[in-house]
């Protein structure tokens, strides 16, 4: 099986990698469907990437169409043990400027028509997600943003909305009263399946507009996010460089071992086709 240690999930504006070299592309089934796209597997940075674009390239996937299962799970298989995300966003507070980016470190979740879990069909895990996002890779990513010259805040909730249309104004006038910073309507299914999958995970969200709360300017439209969305692209490619040469080699966080006292299930009585399925994420626990 091809091997990658860091996987690329990116989303609106990003759909390859540039500087990616000896590119394979690989078609992976997986036991919950096909992923997006091809996984595009190769060298960034003298690390083995595995680069996943959300919605396919061409853009062809609405957010509640996108097979997050299939997604994660197709890293897993090819040994992923780091995701950097990378999702357009909306922002919620006047400081979060279109083109800036925001590590959250905690999300909210508004969306209904999605699952997000790998377990079920006989076996029950609850894993521990009162901390969403890893801290070392959103450290990395942080600190590639300085290094790079962009703007790149530490910390931040994300909204998780259902889409595809942006909020209502009451809708974002509310989130603002949670204390939320940035929408989006993609990330908090990914971050809760690496979780499950035992991937680190963290996000770099980059700004592309102010969403529809902020009064005396006009409603976002889709052509100033486009115009800003090629500016973030260009930033995040230079800031994915320095964030995949940053990565820790060793993995020391809990991340590793999500679900070590997760699943709830006696261990004879998860039935023998589900066990199989889950085969690459608890079979170390089951043997
Ligand atoms: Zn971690």
């Amino acid at each position: 099986m091809h091997q990658a240690e860091i996987g690329i999930i990116g989303g609106s504006g990003l759909y390859s990698m540039p500087g990616l070299t000896d590119t394979q592309e690989i078609a992976i089934q997986t036991p919950f469907g096909e992923p997006s796209d091809k996984l595009v597997l190769g060298e960034l940075e003298g690390r083995n990437v595995a680069f996943l674009a959300r919605h396919g390239r061409g853009h062809r996937l609405l957010p509640s169409e996108i097979n997050f299962r299939a997604n994660l799970f197709a890293m897993k298989l090819v040994g992923v043990g780091r995701i950097i995300s990378v999702s357009a966003v909306g922002s919620l507070k006047e400081e979060h400027k279109p083109t800036d980016f925001v590590v959250p470190d905690q999300f909210i979740d508004r969306t209904f028509l999605r699952t997000s879990t790998f377990f079920g069909d006989g076996i029950v895990a609850h894993v521990a997600f009162g901390d969403p996002v890893c801290g070392v890779v959103a450290k990395t990513i942080a600190d590639a943003c300085d290094q790079e010259s962009v703007v790149g805040k530490r910390g931040g909730t994300y909204v998780c909305m259902e889409g595809p249309q942006f909020s209502t104004r009451a809708e974002s006038n509310l989130y603002r009263s949670w204390g939320a910073d940035v929408i989006g309507m993609t990330n908090l299914q990914e971050a809760k399946l690496a979780r499950e999958a035992e991937i680190c995970y963290a996000t770099m969200a980059m700004v592309t507009d102010y969403d529809c709360w902020r009064a005396g300017h006009d409603d976002v439209t889709v052509d100033q996010i486009v115009a800003v969305m090629h500016q973030n692209a260009a930033n995040a490619a230079k800031v994915l460089r320095a964030a995949v040469r940053a990565v820790p080699a060793e993995r020391t966080c809990a991340c590793a071992s999500a679900i070590q006292h997760a699943i709830l299930t006696s261990r004879d009585a998860i039935p023998a086709a589900t066990r199989a399925k889950l085969d690459p994420i608890i079979g170390k626990y089951l043997s």
